[in-house]
């Protein structure tokens, strides 16, 4: 009955990431327009809508949820969402119950977080200027954020930063990233801008700056060692011999991670996505709402969903234009 959802590639999907709401209290510029229109409520999936399908897929085999958005931390009354993953990690069904967050609601909602079994979380932050900051996510202030890393760390939650490399941006703190995270314990990952969204009229391909360039400057000035280490999805780890830390790169343009690729997304509408490059999605909130007290149509549409995703995506910046760019905000699809 509950047989394991394996694909069509014989990869076992054992990762959602669900999206929780389109909505941030941030504009970064890479992700959002100035003037986003978000989405009507009752296009949302309820808090209980996402809990019944998110057990659905625990049910299913899923190992590890990551929760995210826009921004998770904003959607009102979101506790009681993770308070029914809880159970999950409770009953041992799931291995990990975490998040990506922008930082900004992490001092009010660490020390919860905690007690409901999230153990680690990856805050984003691509700089520490407190100027480039305001220009970079338009609507937030570093040191809220900072207070809210600060706040999980103290609850014991272990913290990963994300920082999107960007060229002529964050070039030049590459080290004063590093140095500050090896301070404070924690690993560090650069993530590849990938095109997605739409920018209103801002160059993407302009602000790319390519992992394999960042890593050839971090490796003259420390030892690179590759880790095995393989999440299933983009990332690509090394150990910085000198610090004992460890770097993550998320090259989704530049490297093809597609054969290991163990997870899929929900969005926030209840639109399950097999591939972050593709446009096939599957609308499982139709039988979510179809049938409130009957799971079978739901875990029907997602094995059926699961037989249909693609061996891998299409994003290619070789040819120095956005081909195989999906019309999709990372908001919406969760990053
Ligand atoms: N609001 C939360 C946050 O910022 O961590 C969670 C959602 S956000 C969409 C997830 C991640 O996607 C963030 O680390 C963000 O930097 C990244 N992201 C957004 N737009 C991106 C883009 N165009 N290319 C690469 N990463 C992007
Ligand atoms: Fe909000 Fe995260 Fe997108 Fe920034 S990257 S606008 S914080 S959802």
């Amino acid at each position: 009955m509950n047989a394991p959802l394996i694909d069509p590639f014989a990869r076992p999907i054992t990762y959602l990431r669900v999206s929780v709401t389109d909505r941030c209290d941030f504009r970064c510029v890479y992700c959002m327009a100035e003037n986003m229109t978000f989405l009507p409520k009752k296009e949302l999936l309820t808090l209980e809508e996402l809990d019944r399908v998110s057990s659905a897929f625990v049910r299913l085999g899923v190992r590890k949820l990551r929760i995210t958005g826009g921004e998770p931390l904003v959607r009102r009354g979101i506790m009681t969402y993770f308070e029914a993953m809880a159970r999950h990690l409770e009953s041992g069904a799931l291995d990990e119950l975490t998040l990506t967050t922008n930082g900004s609601q992490l001092a009010r909602f660490a020390p919860d977080l905690a007690a409901l079994g999230v153990r680690r979380v990856n805050v984003s932050l691509d700089t520490l200027d407190e100027e480039k900051f305001a220009r970079v996510t338009r609507w937030g202030r570093l040191p809220q954020v900072l207070e809210g890393i600060e706040a999980a760390q103290k609850a014991g939650i272990r913290v990963k930063i994300n920082a999107v490399a960007l060229k002529g941006f964050n070039e030049g703190e590459l080290f004063d990233l590093q140095a500050w995270c090896a301070r404070r314990d924690m690993d560090l990952t650069f993530i590849e801008v990938m095109p997605m969204g739409d920018l209103g009229g801002e160059d993407r391909i302009g602000q790319y700056w390519s992992l394999k360039d960042l890593r050839a400057r971090l490796a003259e000035r420390f030892t690179l060692v590759d880790l095995a280490e393989r999440s299933g999805g983009p990332a690509r780890y090394v150990k910085l011999a000198e610090t004992g830390q460890k770097i993550g790169f998320i090259t989704p343009l530049t490297h093809n991670f597609c054969e290991s690729c163990n997870r899929v997304r929900l969005t926030c509408t209840g639109e399950l996505f097999m591939c972050l490059g593709q446009e096939d999605n599957a609308d499982l909130r139709a039988p979510l709402r179809a049938h409130p007290g009957d799971d079978a149509p739901l875990e029907s549409a997602i094995r059926a969903a699961i037989a249909r995703k693609p061996k891998g995506h299409d994003f290619d910046y070789s040819r120095q234009e956005v081909s195989g760019q999906v019309p999709r905000h990372m908001s919406h699809t969760g990053g």
